[in-house]
């Protein structure tokens, strides 16, 4: 549903907020800050299943998958990350060629669906690297989906590759290039929180939230999914996390719209009610359009959105805020739970078991929201929990288990989400998005 805006104002409740949730009317800033300030969690959390169970009844998704983390090496030191290495230190590392052609190869034969690409701002390796890499994998694993690169990894591209006259002309070529030699998507990674104090307290030296939407903006405007992310439970507070969904939810609304009205869907006189005097549009409402016959699909225009948000929640051992807590279980699940409420225009949320545990992300899918619980990994060196090394894999007997004993279908999708239909190590997937 496109809507043109009308504001109305009042002090949120739960019983304001579950009348808007049940008629498919945006939530506003002060609603998504009421959320994140209750103490009735287990309200929030019934109410972001009530959508989830509206977009996708009881399938939960997950996907074969592998991660792969090409170098250590970073140019920045993000007081937040525990993975980055310095050339030369203990630990650092950088994979040539051959390693990644025998680690595609190993994912095929595995049955992968998708390589998930990501690693350090490395000061040295040359743009080529990255082209090489990503062919090398097409040429090993011609099936394999390519979700590469955060938008900072992007930018870094941009730098040294010395693309375009400026940096948005340099990003853009250099996506188009990364295209050319295979990309798929991005992964949606380093947003951490859209927000210059907590940026210059966490993270000063990365990219701002502004460059970070370029990016991706970008990306949607060359026809490439990404996901958005939000690194929380360090130093940001909920007003911030509010700002961040909201950033977000505007970009997604103007690419949506474009799409909507390629595809020849108004209904111009629907209210918004988000205080923001430009169309939206609602896919999580009653009446909207996703999963239906109206869902997002780019064949007639050419666009890419957001697929997925995935709420990354804070760990932190081993980096420079090791003396924070970081999160605690009440909060992960209060954090997805309105990530779900206030996104009604992306699809699909995410909780991401190698950062928030496979019996969290479970309890996630059951009662707070999630629908996808992302997949079987095997190798991931940007995080580990409570002690756990690079291996960490969980397998698709594993997955399911997780899934049906949270009382849902389990449903095995590619990066785009589409059904994947599989006879061991081989599979096929749907021409269309899962309805
Ligand atoms: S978060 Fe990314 S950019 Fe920052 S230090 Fe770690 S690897 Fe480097």
């Amino acid at each position: 549903m496109i809507r043109s805006d009308v504001h109305t104002q009042s002090t949120p409740s739960l019983a304001s907020i579950e009348a808007k949730v049940d008629s498919g009317e945006r939530l506003n800033r002060e609603d998504g800050q009421f959320l994140f300030e209750t103490p009735d969690i287990w309200s929030v959390c019934a109410l972001a299943d009530r959508v989830r169970r509206r977009l996708h009844g009881d399938r939960a998704f997950y996907n074969v998958n592998r991660h792969l983390n090409y170098s250590n090496i970073c140019a920045l030191s993000c007081s937040f990350c525990a993975f980055y290495r310095k050339k030369g230190e203990d630990g650092a590392y950088e994979r040539d060629l051959d390693d990644i052609r025998a680690e595609a190869r190993s994912a095929a034969a595995a049955g992968a669906t998708e390589m998930h690409i990501v690693g350090g701002l490395h000061p040295w390796l040359k743009f080529d690297y990255y082209t090489d890499m990503l062919r090398a994998i097409r040429e090993e694993a011609p099936a394999l989906h390519l979700k590469a690169f955060t938008a900072v990894e992007i930018v870094h591209l941009a730098k040294i590759s010395k693309r375009g006259r400026d940096g948005i002309d340099g990003i853009r070529e250099v996506l188009r290039e990364l295209k050319d030699a295979g990309l798929g998507s991005l992964p949606g990674g380093g947003a951490e929180v859209f927000d210059d104090r907590v940026h210059d307290e966490a993270f000063k030296g990365k990219i701002r939230h502004d460059a970070w939407m370029d990016v991706h903006q970008a990306a949607h405007e060359l026809g490439i999914h990404t996901n958005a992310t939000m690194l929380y439970g360090h130093v940001e507070s909920p007003r911030e996390r509010v700002s961040h969904f909201m950033l977000l939810r505007e970009q997604q609304d103007a690419t949506l719209v474009v799409w909507a009205q390629r595809m020849g869907i108004t209904t111009p006189d629907a209210p918004c009610h988000d205080g923001i005097d430009r169309p939206s549009v609602v896919l999580t409402g009653p009446d909207s359009m996703y999963p239906q016959d109206r869902q997002p699909t780019n064949e007639q225009c050419n666009t890419g959105w957001y697929q997925c948000c995935i709420p990354l929640p804070f760990v932190p051992d081993d980096s420079a805020l090791e003396s924070l807590y970081g999160p605690s279980g009440l909060e992960n699940l209060r954090t997805i739970a309105v990530a779900r409420l206030m996104f009604d225009n992306v699809p699909h949320m995410k909780a991401f078991w190698i950062m928030q545990t496979l019996p969290m992300a479970q309890i996630m899918l059951q009662s707070a929201g999630a629908d996808d619980i992302d997949g079987t990994v095997v190798w991931y060196d940007i995080t580990k929990v409570e002690g756990s090394g690079t291996h960490q894999e969980t397998t698709v007997p594993d997955l399911h288990r997780t899934i049906r004993e949270a009382g849902l279908e389990p449903v095995e999708r590619d990066t785009l989400y589409r059904r994947v239909h599989r006879d061991g190590a081989t599979w096929t997937a749907d021409s269309v998005t899962l309805q």
